[in-house]
């Protein structure tokens, strides 16, 4: 660097530096946080410019002129796009808060952050990322079922999954319990119990309208915008919304995160769309479903068909192939024993061809025709069909292709890293638009809370996937964590897996009236490891809030032995994993008759 006299001199040399290079940084080559300043840039693959002040002459004066414009005498004094960011601490600093990156992206934005889809995961990283003081934005717009169905904010959860469904089934168990009253001695005079579902509709359809109202106070109150418009990408920092009047409006962010969920598919065959309705419809049906028939044998179409019954409606389930494919196939057997012990028809295996109209109205009159596997046709006549044979993420027609996010071809789902991130840097994806992830609520939060940390923090936790636990909810639940049991023979050979299994009795006092015996409980361990369990799988009463206790155990790796030293809950029908001492392998009667 030439030497150039007088401060207003060194002042337009400086300026020029600055201007001149996206990273420049005032330096000594033997100062050891100089030294670290530029190894955080090239660790970032960031390219700098760096002027080594101690082998220049003039090196004092350039200090002094830098500290008349900065404020700063001390090495490093470091500027990025033409501002001054400071020592090494504060370049630390800001790459720990990703100020840093906002600096050499050198950009102003609308928004440091716009989420796509207000469901599960979107508003928990929307509210997340707020508290880190940066600027968000939230999307939700819900197009209309094939059959006209939309509802409010909160995503499909709130509005047509996991609320109303638990509390369809809650409301179905209840019914139950009324019998149960009976066997107290509880005696109904006169009137019979009779299930009316419009009350049943309404009453759910108010508690959703409450939360849905909540869910907009708390973006306004954490000062998230929220916009209630349909987004598709223009660039990769700017987003076209439009709103339901078809007014559009374009904003322009940092970062974008896709979470907007799924819908159901519906499989390509005559008057099914025309005629079905879909998980989307069934919660706020205005009327009472009448004859039901349930495509499909996964979470869906069971838990719905196991409601229904429950409520008395004639309820038959087409199935393609296995029950409840991916979880254990000797829990899921018996999920659909009981529920065909207990009312509902299956017909397996067999896949819808056709639907007809026979009769309009509410519900109307359909008829439905369906190939067995061996070719034989059958034909039954239905008052609803609902189809549940999976959900198609919304990912087609929002301009992933214009700004680079790979998709997979075939399904439509976003391929990410496991930090979440897309093929195009600066836009993630969180929830049921992943491809491989599980499709469950507290995934789609957690992803979400743990990504805003990340974005907006020094944060580096990432969601962990593994050992996920879940729960059917069949009138029978079934809760699962880790592997089923064939999954675990393939993995490590079948002489190295060690089940242990029991049934239980789902106690005097919570199922009086139903049959001994159904409950059932395994535990599959790894001999190797010694016994270190890596499934657990309980079908009976509540077996949601028993598997989600035991998670924590399996998460930290526990063994059979450990399951072993836990002292039971008496009388608990979680109790039966800590006295669990026959194996299948044993052949030995699992039957119990008391405590
Ligand atoms: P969603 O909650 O689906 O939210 C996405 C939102 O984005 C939607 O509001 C959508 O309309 C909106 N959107 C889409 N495209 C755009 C766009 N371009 N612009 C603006 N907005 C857009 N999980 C459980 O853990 N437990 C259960 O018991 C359970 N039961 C279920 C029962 C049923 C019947 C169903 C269908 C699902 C159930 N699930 C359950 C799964 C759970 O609902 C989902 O995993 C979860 O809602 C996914 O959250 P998400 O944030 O990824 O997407
Ligand atoms: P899934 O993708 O889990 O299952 C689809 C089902 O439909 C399978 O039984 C499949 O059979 C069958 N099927 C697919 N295509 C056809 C066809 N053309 N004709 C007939 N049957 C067909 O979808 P779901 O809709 O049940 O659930 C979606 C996701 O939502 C779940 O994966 C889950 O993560 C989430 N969810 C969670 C719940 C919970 O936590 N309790 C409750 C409900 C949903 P086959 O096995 O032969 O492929």
């Amino acid at each position: 660097m030439p030497p150039i006299d007088g401060s207003d001199g060194l002042k337009a040399m400086i300026e020029d530096l600055v201007n001149k290079n996206r990273v420049m940084i005032f330096s000594k080559s033997a100062c050891p946080y100089c030294l670290k300043a530029k190894d955080l840039f090239k660790s970032i693959n960031v390219e700098y410019h760096a002027v080594e002040l101690d082998k220049l002459d003039n090196g004092p004066a350039i200090q002094d002129t830098l500290q008349a414009m900065t404020g700063q005498r001390t090495v490093p004094n470091t500027f990025i796009n033409g501002k001054h960011l400071g020592g090494y601490d504060s370049t630390l600093k800001a790459k720990e808060n990703k100020t840093l990156e906002v600096m050499l992206d050198g950009e102003s934005y609308d928004y440091d952050l716009v989420v796509i889809g207000g469901g599960s995961g979107g508003l928990a990283c929307a509210k997340e990322a707020v508290k880190h003081g940066v600027k968000v934005a939230c999307l939700d717009f819900v197009k209309p079922s094939p059959q006209g169905t939309t509802w409010g904010l909160g995503g499909t959860c709130v509005n047509v999954g996991c609320i109303p469904k638990k509390l369809m089934h809650q409301a179905s168990i209840l019914g139950h319990s009324i019998e149960d009253a009976k066997s107290y001695g509880w005696e109904l005079k006169d009137e019979k119990v009779k299930h009316n579902w419009e009350t049943m509709k309404n009453a759910i359809q108010d508690h959703i309208g409450s939360l849905n109202w909540n869910y907009r106070v708390e973006l306004r109150s954490k000062e998230v915008t929220y916009q209630n418009s349909y987004g598709e990408f223009i660039d990769k920092h700017k987003i076209k919304c439009t709103n339901k009047r078809g007014k559009v409006q374009e904003m322009t962010s940092r970062y974008f995160i896709l979470a907007m969920g799924g819908r159901p598919r519906y499989p390509d065959i005559p008057g099914c769309k025309e005629y079905c309705i879909t998980s989307d419809d069934l919660f706020s049906l205005p009327y009472a479903p009448g004859k039901t028939l349930c495509i499909g044998a996964s979470y869906v179409s069971l838990e719905c068909a196991g409601f229904l019954t429950s409520l008395g409606f004639d309820v038959t389930v087409m199935v393609r192939s296995i029950l409840l494919r991916g979880f254990d196939q000797q829990m899921a057997e018996e999920i659909g024993k009981y529920m065909a012990d207990h009312g509902t028809k299956f017909i397996r295996p067999c896949v819808p061809v056709k639907i007809e109209r026979l009769e309009e109205g509410q519900p109307g009159r359909y008829r439905v025709t369906g190939k067995m596997q061996d070719g034989t046709e059958v034909v039954d006549e239905y008052n609803t069909i609902v189809v549940a044979v999976g959900r198609d993420p919304c990912t087609k027609g929002i301009g992933l292709d214009t700004v680079g996010v790979d998709v997979d071809p075939k399904t439509g789902f976003v391929l990410a890293s496991d930090g979440e991130q897309t093929s195009c840097p600066n836009i993630y994806a969180i929830g049921d638009v992943l491809k491989g992830r599980p499709e469950l609520t507290p995934v789609a939060i957690q992803a979400g809370r743990l990504l805003a940390k990340r974005l907006f923090t020094s944060a580096t936790l990432k969601c962990d996937y593994v050992n996920v636990p879940t729960t059917v909810f069949t009138p029978l639940e079934y809760g699962a964590i880790g592997m089923p049991e064939e999954v675990a023979i393939d993995k490590f050979g079948q002489g190295d897996i060690e089940v242990y299994h029991s049934h239980f009795l789902p106690l005097e006092w919570t199922l009086p009236h139903r049959e001994e015996n159904v409950c059932y409980a395994k535990l599959i361990c790894v001999k190797s490891l010694k016994e270190k369990v890596i499934g657990l799988h309980v079908l009976g009463p509540n077996a949601g809030e028993i598997t989600q206790g035991f998670t924590i155990g399996i998460k930290l790796g526990a063994t059979k032995a450990d399951f072993d030293n836990a002292i039971g809950i008496h009388p608990t029908c979680a109790e039966i994993f800590t006295t669990m001492n026959i194996t299948k392998n044993s052949g030995v009667d699992i039957s119990v008759s008391g405590c």
